[in-house]
């Protein structure tokens, strides 16, 4: 967050762009005619880290005004003496990825994500260092943008979640944001995986199950039936197992790729408990 701050100030300060092909500063340039928060200050803080983004690769630093209504299910969390008042949203389009060229549009990614939001008690005094300690205050590694409030003409900062119980991004936080991407198709399952996944705080992901795709083993081989639990098979898992986050580049950093594992057939799928899996 700092390199946030800093890469914004540098770049500003020498804006022209020299970019010899389309860059997403020249984009956001373009588009500024289309937004406005109704505040000079907070604009020119807006417009001055989106001129920073001399690349055509993904967007980094770029706030952006995101208008009250692409917020839902907006929730008062807590309040803090330092920052005053924040609350949990979900964010519909989600933040931006970057600007394709080819089809001239934006691309966001995590749609629906959830996010936090900060009151800023005086928009005059809105700056980037301002905006940056908000970020540190709160251990954020995104600020996404600034909203207003219409009811209350409140303006404010969008920060990506923090878990409640870590009180800062913590793995339970990664895999709630992955929910939508997967599902198995049976809701108990489902459910089970998730709570499993949402309990993995702190670093340790060693108790999170997933689903895995069965597209990515090989070599299933029948080893044995036994009593209790039925059928057992052998294979061979392509992925590996998950073992950490990599922030740098927004996903799991997995081990043991093609490592064999053990297949063991559930027969009540509506049975599934944590307890039964220890058992297995
Ligand atoms: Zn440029
Ligand atoms: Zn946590």
């Amino acid at each position: 967050m700092d390199s946030f701050i800093k890469s914004a100030k540098k770049l500003v300060n020498s804006y022209d762009c020299n970019c010899d092909n389309e860059c997403n500063a020249k984009w956001f340039k373009r588009n500024f005619k289309n937004w406005t928060s109704g505040n000079n200050n907070i604009d020119k803080v807006i417009q001055d880290t989106q001129l920073s983004e001399h690349n055509n690769y993904s967007v980094k630093n770029a706030l952006e005004w995101i208008p009250y209504d692409k917020l839902y299910d907006i929730k008062y969390i807590t309040e803090d003496n330092k920052f005053g008042k924040v609350y949990r949203a979900n964010w519909i389009d989600g933040c931006i990825y970057k600007w394709d060229n080819d089809n001239q549009n934006l691309i966001r990614k995590d749609q629906n994500m959830f996010v936090i939001l900060k009151i800023l008690n005086n928009p005059a005094s809105i700056t980037l260092e301002l905006i940056n300690e908000i970020a540190v205050f709160y251990k954020a590694y995104e600020v996404y943008g600034i909203t207003q409030d219409p009811e209350t003409k409140n303006y404010m900062v969008i920060l990506d979640d923090i878990c409640e119980k870590c009180n800062e991004m913590c793995n339970s936080i990664h895999f709630q944001r992955n929910f939508k991407n997967w599902i198995n198709g049976n809701n108990d399952i489902d459910k089970f995986i998730q709570n499993t996944q949402l309990s993995a705080h702190y670093y340790n992901v060693r108790n999170a199950l997933e689903w895995i795709p069965y597209g990515k083993l090989y070599d299933i081989k029948y080893i044995t039936e036994d009593n209790k639990f039925g059928k057992v098979y052998r294979a061979n898992w392509i992925d590996g197992c998950i073992y950490k986050w990599d922030n740098d580049n927004q996903n799991w950093i997995r081990k043991d790729q093609n490592m064999f594992v053990i297949l063991k057939i559930l027969n009540n799928p509506a049975s599934i408990t944590s307890e039964f899996i220890n058992k297995v």
